[in-house]
């Protein structure tokens, strides 16, 4: 399978280059920020759920550089790690943070909002994602040591990483996407585990 290569190696089991470069916007300079997105659609065995969320994004003029699954497999846009897709609105009544400029776009495929009723359990089911997390954590730590990005929380205007709800409401971007709502701030997603765990990898060598 294909490498992505920085002190450590992590395994790529799908390059989506093929699928979302299409529609890449051209290449920045420099990426200063991630921003995490859930995509609000099923698990499916295998990369079925990988090549679904790329494809819907492609049909509608969007990209994204990563789509990690339920199983742990990553989805990775190869060589295209600068490129600028479609994938953060960020321009709104308190401002514009060109976040597709600024940003390499994680998908992570869930439909915890969807499926379960209460913050509670919807943080709860994001817990029983470890293979999703631990894949995340690898990701976010070789992007880190690649892009010299801090693994420390982003409010979408300072470098490190950021959430969809984070940028929308940062920026007040009118009926803007709420995934990835952080449980210390009043949602679901585990961003705190997420980003110990990203630091965790991130000292053992990625
Ligand atoms: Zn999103």
């Amino acid at each position: 399978m294909k490498i992505i290569a920085n002190r450590k190696s992590i395994e790529v089991d799908l390059n989506i280059s093929p699928i979302v470069g299409p529609e890449s916007q051209g290449v920045a300079a420099k990426k200063d920020i991630v921003v995490l997105h859930e995509t609000v659609s099923p698990d499916y065995v295998g990369f079925a759920d990988i090549i679904q969320t790329a494809g819907y994004l492609a049909a509608h003029g969007l990209g994204i550089h990563a789509v990690i699954d339920l199983e742990g497999y990553l989805g990775w846009a190869l060589n295209r790690r600068h490129d600028i897709f479609y994938h953060t609105d960020s321009s709104g009544n308190i401002g514009n943070g060109h976040i597709n400029t600024r940003a390499i776009g994680i998908e992570l495929v869930s439909r915890v909002m969807l499926d379960e009723k209460t913050q509670a359990l919807r943080w709860k089911a994001w817990l029983g994602r470890q293979k999703e997390i631990n894949k995340l954590g690898q990701l976010l730590a070789f992007i880190s040591s690649a892009d010299d990005i801090p693994l420390t929380y982003s409010n979408g205007k300072v470098p490190g990483i950021t959430t969809h709800w984070q940028v929308t409401k940062t920026f007040g971007v009118q009926g803007g996407h709420v995934d990835c709502w952080p449980f210390d701030k009043g949602g679901y997603f585990p961003m705190g585990v997420i980003l110990k765990r990203a630091q965790f990898y991130q000292s053992l060598g990625y």
